[in-house]
């Protein structure tokens, strides 16, 4: 594949920083969020706003996260995440930007590792600002609603499905653990709510440096991450692409390979001579 080369012969060159999406995720059962809310694309994305104004929503939120969280928790690295971790040990790729936010770059062995959109796998409280971890809150929220998960996953096992508003209206939210009071949200980026400045601007700083910026498995559909491509672009730094289907990036790069992401990463890898360890 002519693409295939000319994607070898960029990440030979090192100083690769990677901007991955959900794309990347999915081969490990991950569903393809449109966005860091934790909520799949076939529904409408939890809005910050909602989220603190509108208990329902809130309730219906942690009614199907705590369904979902399961998925994520046992979720494990896939191929490409294993290729990625290769292609960093080998010393080719320097950071990656992600806005997945399962985690599984660094289980993969990842490391200087942005997370963008934030962790799932923390939680944050709203009044005091303390973070805790969502295995606690899984823990207190399993406490709170001992049958829940029992009663409702035989026909939402992924909790991608809208749940019927009597189950909604029996899930019990709970509040800080230190604090006592403050509101709970996962730590994560929600739709109507911006990623962090100085964040943002370590991303910026990472891609300026960069010898070339590889985005996997985004359609780049949101500015949050399309940002880079256009500064790396404005910068003469050349754009890879590795995604299924065209994504709103195509213009500005100099390589576009339409393939699954599970196939491509450990072919780039082996060729580069950067083979992940079996078993990681
Ligand atoms: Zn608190």
């Amino acid at each position: 594949m002519e693409s295939l080369d000319a994607l070898t012969s960029l990440v030979a060159g090192g100083g690769v920083v990677v901007l991955s999406g959900a794309g990347l995720s999915t081969e490990s059962g991950i569903p393809d969020y449109r966005g860091p809310s934790g909520v799949a694309r076939r529904h409408t994305p939890m809005t910050f706003q909602a989220f603190t104004r509108d208990p329902l929503a809130r309730r219906r939120y942690w009614a199907r996260s705590h369904l979902g969280w399961r998925l994520i928790a046992g979720a494990a690295p896939n191929a490409g995440h294993r290729a990625v971790a290769g292609l960093q040990r080998a010393g080719l790729v320097d950071a990656v930007i992600t806005q997945n936010v399962d985690g599984l770059h660094g289980v993969a062995g990842s490391t200087s590792v942005i997370e963008l959109h934030g962790r799932l796998d923390e939680v944050t409280c709203l009044d005091c600002g303390n973070l805790t971890s969502r295995e606690e809150l899984d823990r207190r929220l399993r406490e709170a609603n001992p049958d829940f998960v029992a009663r409702v996953a035989g026909v939402n096992p992924d909790g991608d499905v809208d749940l019927p508003d009597e189950q909604v209206a029996a899930f019990r939210t709970v509040d800080c653990g230190i604090c006592g009071t403050g509101m709970l949200k996962p730590d994560v980026v929600f739709f109507g709510e911006t990623v962090p400045p100085q964040r943002v601007a370590r991303c910026f700083a990472v891609v300026e440096q960069a010898r070339s910026l590889l985005v996997l498995g985004s359609s780049l559909t949101v500015m949050s991450g399309r940002r880079f491509v256009i500064r790396a672009a404005k910068r003469g730094i050349p754009v890879a692409i590795v995604n299924q289907g065209s994504t709103r990036g195509d213009g500005h790069a100099t390589v576009c390979v339409d393939a699954p992401l599970g196939v491509v990463l450990p072919q780039l890898a082996a060729r580069v001579g950067a083979d992940a360890p079996a078993g990681v």
